[in-house]
């Protein structure tokens, strides 16, 4: 190990030049920097009947907020959109409860983002364009799992493309949101409609693949086909959404680990700042997991805002959403994530509070961050350790059992770096240029099997350079399309080309 790594405490330092919070880039009007504190009103179809606005805003301004995402459209529209198709609250009335709290929130000066949830449709929306349903393996179109009045939609079609981009049209420019912000945008599993099979067979010349396996010439074209349509989407719904307000901007909700579908060195550069939607734990995580999402997406991001969802309710499969998490968890996931970089963001199902405990709670906790605020800006990392983590491995070598074959050891290592008090940051495996990964002394690859010979090639003039390297298990045996190699890419410690490497059993 690096001599000096543990002696460091803290796992980031405040730079010299960090003051009080700036407001929008004078020259620029970004705002991304500007919100420290978030909550989320996730509206629900009835709310508009017993909707209480000043409870709301009042508790807003009481935990210090200086940013709000609130639900606008998609599935229901909580405004009185003119978009037809567009499914409004059926108590919505005449009343604009979106817009009545856009107006409050403008009022107490925060950053407003709108939330749309393209996930599902009505009936009357199915019945005027069946194509916009999603279809499985056997040809049938796909009802809502928990409400079957609902139909599930295609992300990869018309649906998104057409029919939401008029939806974030209408909502920036009526309201001049700063941004927009979309929940189950990226479908909800794999599609056969006939927009996806056209657009495919045009894209690749195959037919949909009929099985998981990545080694599949049909399936990895898939892969990789899905990942350019969604990014395509993206940038359609960025661009439009900026023709409406310059300063708005599309931020999708994704991104994550080794499991996580979209590239994040894509999603690194396209977001300028970008929301872990990790509500909660559930059956044996541990609180630094949420710490761990903040590192995932710092290594594809660097110094871009980061944003940490926490759910008030529970996530476990029995109660959920309207029952409430202790005070402890609330804390200590916050907390994790506070810790690691992650701004908090609350997240809220429904207007109405079934059960108040969570609402002290928070307070304190964002009140307590809004007084220490300035050493909670312009901080960087100072860990000297990485540890590499690898989407293309998980997606090419791991397929269905990603979660046994890969992730499990890099939580192994996780654990591992928290008890021995080791600061360490993650390292995404396509971003190994030398000045990204010159600060480490030491690079952990817990089974990262799938490298490319360029990837390889980097690797080997880090330790070059006087880097060490921790590799486990199968590491750089398979190319990066998951295809093994005669023998492993990087080569054991006592070949002369690695006198620093060492591989552990
Ligand atoms: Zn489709």
């Amino acid at each position: 190990m690096p001599h000096s790594i543990k002696t460091r405490r803290c796992f980031l330092q405040t730079l010299a030049s960090a003051a009080a919070a700036p407001l929008l880039d004078a020259q620029s009007g970004e705002w991304f920097d500007k919100p420290m504190r978030w909550p989320q009103l996730t509206l629900t179809e009835d709310d508009p009947k017993h909707f209480n606005l000043k409870f709301w805003l009042d508790y807003f301004a009481r935990i210090r907020s200086d940013a709000a995402c609130l639900s606008a459209g998609g599935v229901v529209a909580y405004y009185p959109t003119k978009i037809p198709l567009h499914h409004r609250s059926q108590w919505l009335g005449s009343t604009d409860p979106f817009g009545d709290l856009v107006k409050g929130c403008r009022k107490q000066n925060m950053v407003v983002i709108a939330r749309t949830d393209p996930h599902a449709i009505h009936q009357d929306a199915a019945d005027a364009h069946p194509d916009w349903i999603m279809v499985d393996a056997a040809g049938k179109p796909v009802r809502h799992w928990s409400d079957p009045s609902l139909w599930v939609t295609c992300a990869l079609g018309p649906y998104n493309f057409e029919f939401l981009t008029e939806v974030h049209k209408e909502i920036v420019g009526l309201y001049q949101v700063d941004g927009i912000f979309t929940n189950r945008w990226a479908g909800s599993g794999m599609c056969y409609c006939r927009h996806c099979r056209e657009n495919f067979r045009k894209a690749s010349g195959l037919d949909l693949p009929r099985t998981n396996n990545p080694q599949d010439p049909a399936r990895r074209a898939h892969i990789l086909w899905r990942q350019q349509r969604l990014f395509e989407l993206w940038r359609v719904w960025d661009g439009e959404i900026r023709k409406q307000n310059p300063n708005a901007r599309y931020i999708a909700n994704a991104g994550g680990g080794a499991l996580s579908s979209l590239d994040m060195k894509t999603i690194g550069e396209l977001a300028p700042t970008l929301f872990a939607d990790r509500q909660a734990r559930r059956g044996l995580m541990p609180p630094w997991e949420n710490g761990k999402n903040g590192k995932e997406y710092r290594a594809t991001l660097g110094s871009k805002p980061i944003v940490g969802i926490f759910s008030v309710g529970l996530e476990e499969p029995y109660r959920w959403k309207d029952s409430v998490q202790s005070e402890a968890e609330i804390r200590i996931w916050m907390a994790d994530g506070v810790a690691n970089g992650l701004r908090p963001w609350w997240t809220k199902f429904s207007a109405s509070v079934h059960d108040p405990r969570w609402m002290k709670p928070v307070e304190l906790m964002y009140q307590w961050l809004a007084k220490w605020e300035r050493y909670l800006r312009n901080v960087a990392p100072i860990a000297d350790c990485g540890l590499v983590y690898s989407q293309q491995t998980a997606t090419f070598y791991g397929g269905d059992k990603a979660r046994a074959k890969v992730e499990d050891h890099t939580l192994g290592w996780y654990q591992a770096l928290i008890e021995a008090r080791i600061p360490f940051e993650m390292v995404h495996d396509r971003l190994l240029e030398r000045e990204r990964i010159e600060g480490f002394s030491a690079l952990i690859l817990p089974n990262i099997a799938a490298l490319s010979d360029e990837q390889c090639r980097q690797l080997r003039d880090y330790v070059e350079r006087g880097g060490s390297l921790i590799a486990t298990h199968e590491t750089s045996l398979y190319d990066e399309w998951g295809k093994r190699r005669d023998d492993f890419g990087l080569p054991n410690s006592s070949a002369s080309t690695m006198p620093a490497a060492s591989r552990a059993p």
